[in-house]
């Protein structure tokens, strides 16, 4: 998946003028009517930032954030709170829910774009789609990687793979993990699989001397040594 922002409002109205405004500044939006669909999505590849509405049918943005900040994967995903409570009691709930800025509403289009780019800023996000480390470099974008500044052909599912790996250095995976992240907990795949992607990605990296980056790690898993 594309990099994206991911919104999470349940009236049509408020995702139609959320949507137009962040896609005018550039960025791919998928959307979520509730908390329930959100999760599942994120369960497909994280997206850049979150955005959340406080109040939703079923689990709440509160709620929301919480689970995704429980989740190590999403603990630095950055997430900005929406909601029509302006009361400062509010606003502390959802700081120490994990929720990284809070934007009342009605809200201005510009005024959210400008914290949609100084959380992405500040948060380290990479604004060009890019991700780098050690030499290997991912555009996200038109989904290319590059090997000490060469371009080298891989397939989608290692790209994902390598993504993942690639946005969490040195941090060791075990199998079930990988399938949740780069094939969704709604797909049903062996764990063995993962090893025969592992297995490709490796072969991918060879010519480039590059292949021992993605690590063994004995009796658990995998990780990319940086
Ligand atoms: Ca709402």
């Amino acid at each position: 998946m594309a990099p994206y922002i991911l919104i999470v409002e349940d009236e049509p109205d408020i995702r139609e003028l959320l949507n137009f405004t962040i896609s005018r500044a550039g960025y791919d939006i998928v959307e979520a009517e509730n908390a329930e669909d959100a999760l599942k999505l994120l369960d497909r590849g994280a997206p850049e930032l979150m955005i959340i509405d406080w109040m939703l049918p079923g689990m709440d943005g509160i709620d929301l954030a919480k689970q995704i900040r429980s989740d190590d994967i999403f603990s630095k995903l950055p997430i900005i709170m929406l909601t029509a409570r302006g009361e400062e009691i509010d606003k502390l709930r959802s700081f120490e829910a994990g929720v990284d800025d809070y934007v009342t509403k009605p809200f201005s289009p510009k005024e959210l774009t400008a914290r949609i780019k100084a959380l992405l800023r500040r948060t380290g996000q990479p604004e060009n789609h890019e991700l780098s480390v050690a030499g290997i470099k991912m555009d996200l974008t038109s989904h290319r990687l590059f090997v000490n500044d060469k371009e080298v052909a891989i397939g989608p599912t290692e790209f994902k793979l390598l993504e993942l790996f690639m946005r969490h250095p040195n941090r060791a995976f075990d199998r079930s993990q990988l399938l949740d992240r780069v094939w969704g907990r709604s797909v049903y795949v062996e764990e063995r699989t993962v090893d025969v992607h592992v297995l490709r990605l490796r072969k991918v990296l060879k010519p480039s001397g590059r292949d021992h980056i993605i690590e063994t790690v004995r009796g658990l898993g995998y990780r990319l040594a940086s």
